[in-house]
């Protein structure tokens, strides 16, 4: 059972401004009993089983978190997704959907990339959309046997998703997905800054 949010207040202040590091990211607050971990940094630094790639539809890489994945993992990761779009993925990968690839040479052993879903103002799905990118990511890790797996901050940056929104939305799919499964047993979100994170755990 996933503990109710205002009982973590405790953890949360107990790890406070006394940030730790740990695979490359400054550790800013625990949940979830130690399950979901708040961190502020790179996410390709990351070193784990896997880490999600905030992709687009076409998967064949792009800006912001998607590129950065694709710079530092390789062509390896590319040459993947080039095969899905050949294959199973002729027309792309839906939003809310997420396929999973090698990672090239990122510390971990797999790239989950998911589409969100570009801000039209909240009315056109978009919450059940952006869940669905948290849940099938982690169905994906589950069914993979993945056990630490980060998650950027998807839809929040070049998709408009307004970050205080977003918060919820990811924070409650995360939740619901670990209250019914052992694994992953730690998720990673990971925040590009500290003022991003400071959202984030306002909007909680
Ligand atoms: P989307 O198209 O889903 O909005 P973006 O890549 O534009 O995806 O942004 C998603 C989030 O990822 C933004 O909050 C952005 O600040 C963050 N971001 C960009 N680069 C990185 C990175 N290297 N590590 C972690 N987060 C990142």
């Amino acid at each position: 059972m996933a503990k109710p949010v205002d009982s973590d207040m405790a953890s949360r202040m107990a790890s406070g401004m006394a940030s730790r590091m740990a695979s490359g990211l400054k550790i800013r607050a625990t949940l979830l009993e130690g399950r979901l971990i708040v961190a502020v940094g790179d996410i390709t630094r990351f070193s784990g089983d896997a880490i999600v790639n905030a992709a687009n539809s076409g998967l064949l890489g792009g800006g912001g978190v998607d590129g950065a994945i694709h710079r530092a993992g390789g062509p390896a990761i590319l040459a993947d997704c080039r095969t899905l779009r050949a294959t199973t993925l002729k027309d792309g990968l839906p939003p809310g959907h997420a396929v999973a690839t090698g990672a090239g040479h990122l510390s971990v052993k797999r790239v989950i990339h998911t589409v969100g879903p570009v801000w039209h103002g909240g009315s056109h799905g978009e919450p059940e959309l952006l869940a669905s990118c948290y849940t099938s990511s982690l169905a994906i890790a589950a069914s993979e046997g993945l056990d630490t797996v980060a998650f950027p901050a998807i839809s929040t940056g070049v998709y408009g998703y307004p970050r205080e929104k977003a918060a919820p939305v990811a924070f409650s799919a995360i939740r619901d997905f670990l209250s019914d499964h052992p694994t992953p047993s730690t998720v990673y979100l990971v925040f590009f800054s500290d003022a991003d994170a400071d959202v984030f755990l306002a909007a909680l």
